[in-house]
């Protein structure tokens, strides 16, 4: 029997649900495959603040609030010489969560079907194809056992590290040392002394990490991570103990405390793509690119994958004429996170500690995982560069510190997403930066190809003012805080120098 929708969409985690929620939204008819019954375990538990505004737009925020989560204000590591903390706002004001993911994954997949998507339980087996492009999925109900076929004018594959896309296209293009991943669940572990129990604990040991997280039960999960060559020597579960037993952090928080189950193996592998698009497909989430499980960012990254893929696909049906734009312009947002995250991570392994020892040394090389075509700016420079231009305007006053920008500085029309399209429109583009990769995303609001000769003003002061003048709007707080992120954005990529006038 064939069968026909217009997306179909592989896997129902977090990039497929959030996908499916914004396409129904949009109008689509959707149909997610998913082969396992929900809610079904998944790890990666915390969540930074930032994922926050995306449930709102997804429409799970009460959901999620009613779950129960515990809520983080910040992450405690340790190298080996005592517990440093890190908050994510300087107050401490901005929360995450820890999630239980087997239920934050189900709030996720119901609102999609409560969207309107179609959710069957199905095995995706192969792909159809005709005339060089994707156009459907064979696969298994698992309610009735029968093969299927469904076709659709769009296939996303949100399928994580199943990749059912990506292998069977051989699109896979490299992956890291690989890392394995040991995780179990506590219960009886006591309250920390040195720390608030909510903090994500991250421990880094000459030969590998622990991560750990409180979850709303009360239970305490505990993750240990190495090189899968040590499996070699000795057993896993011997390793895992070995870990803890040498833990700073954790040591007396799971003195009594009892596992529910031996520790399961999962792969903290990182992989890229050679391509996050091609005809009638996209890949979303860990289905296109794996983010190191230190960067905690892999849920965020496959919302925003889910959302934006939404928008393209969007774009594509309704202006069949935009869908080179609009595919390219996936491929390479995807390739900008990747290579975002793959040196966010980078930044974590060589400031290890442990800078010596194998295990931290080859994943900072691992730096050859980072996109050949962007060379980002490292974060901890983006940070300098930032709290400099905080300093210099907290001490000179917005009248005596001015801007420049740089000759590489240009503006250009640029594919972006807007209102669930992929539209051009002006952008500031890093020159030196090859195609789209060297766009510098503006607030909604501020117009580069006005905010661009302005740059050369001797004061910030009148840089705001003659912009809201020529634009016709109020020098209100909105447009200041669109202009000072813009121009912030801008300082941190080094298109933009400071000129004090004395
Ligand atoms: C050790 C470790 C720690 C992590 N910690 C964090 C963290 O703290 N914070 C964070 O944000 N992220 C973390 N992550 C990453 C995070 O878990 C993933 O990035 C996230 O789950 C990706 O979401 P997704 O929707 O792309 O894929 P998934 O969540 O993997 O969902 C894919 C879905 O597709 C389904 N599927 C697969 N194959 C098929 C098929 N053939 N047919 C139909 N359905 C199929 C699966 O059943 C699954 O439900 C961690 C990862 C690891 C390994």
């Amino acid at each position: 029997m064939l069968e026909h929708s217009d997306v179909v969409i592989i896997g129902g985690g977090p990039a497929g649900s959030s996908a499916g929620i914004a396409l129904a939204a949009l109008g689509h008819r959707v149909h997610v495959l998913e082969r396992r019954t929900f809610p079904r375990f998944q790890i990666g538990e915390s969540l930074p603040p930032k994922v926050g505004p995306l449930l709102e737009l997804l429409g799970v925020q009460k959901d999620v609030d009613a779950a129960g989560f515990v809520r983080m204000a910040g992450t405690t590591t340790s190298r080996g010489a005592g517990p440093e903390r890190h908050l994510y706002s300087p107050k401490g004001v901005e929360l995450g969560h820890q999630v239980d993911r087997g239920a934050f994954d189900q709030i996720l997949l119901e609102r999609s079907r409560s969207a309107g998507c179609s959710l069957v339980q199905a095995r995706v087996e192969g792909l159809v194809r005709s005339e060089g492009a994707v156009s459907g999925v064979v696969f298994r109900d698992e309610e009735t056992g029968t093969r299927r076929t469904m076709h659709g004018k769009l296939v996303l594959d949100a399928s994580g590290g199943a990749r059912v896309i990506a292998r069977r296209l051989g699109l896979t293009r490299r992956s890291s040392e690989k890392t394995v991943a040991l995780y179990a669940r506590w219960k009886n572990a006591k309250p920390p002394r040195d720390f608030p129990a909510e903090d994500t604990v991250f421990e880094m040991q000459e030969d590998g990490w622990i991560w750990s997280v409180l979850l709303g039960d009360g239970t305490r999960s505990v993750t240990v991570g190495f090189d899968v060559g040590e499996l070699r020597h000795r057993s896993g579960e011997e390793r895992y103990h070995s870990a803890l037993a040498r833990s700073e952090l954790l040591r007396g928080v799971l003195e009594g405390a009892v596992m529910f189950a031996p520790p399961r193996a999962h792969d903290a592998t990182w992989y890229d793509a050679s391509a996050y698009a091609g005809p009638g497909f996209l890949l979303l989430g860990d289905a296109g690119f794996v983010a190191d499980p230190l960067t905690s960012q892999g849920v965020y990254k496959a919302i925003h994958s889910g959302l934006v893929a939404a928008s393209v696909v969007n774009t594509i049906t309704a202006h069949p004429s935009d869908t080179e734009m609009a595919t390219s312009f996936y491929d390479r947002t995807q390739e900008r996170l990747a290579a975002t995250y793959g040196e966010l991570a980078r930044s974590f392994y060589e400031q290890s500690g442990y800078e010596q020892s194998p295990f931290w040394r080859d994943r900072a090389r691992a730096g050859t995982l980072r996109s050949d075509r962007l060379p980002p700016v490292p974060f901890s420079e983006r940070a300098r560069r930032r709290s400099e231009f905080m300093d210099q305007l907290t001490r000179l006053g917005g009248d005596r510190l001015g801007l420049r920008a740089r000759p590489e500085l240009i503006v250009e029309m640029r594919a972006v997403a807007s209102e669930g399209l992929i539209r051009n429109r002006a952008c500031f583009v890093d020159r030196r930066r090859p195609l789209a990769l060297g766009t510098i995303d503006s607030p909604p609001g501020v117009q580069p190809e006005r905010l661009h000769p302005l740059l050369t003003s001797p004061s910030i002061a009148q840089t705001f003012q003659t912009y809201a003048e020529q634009a016709n709007v109020p020098g209100s707080s909105e447009t200041a805080r669109g202009l000072m992120e813009t121009i912030s954005r801008l300082i941190e990529e080094g298109l933009i120098e400071l000129v004090v006038s004395v």
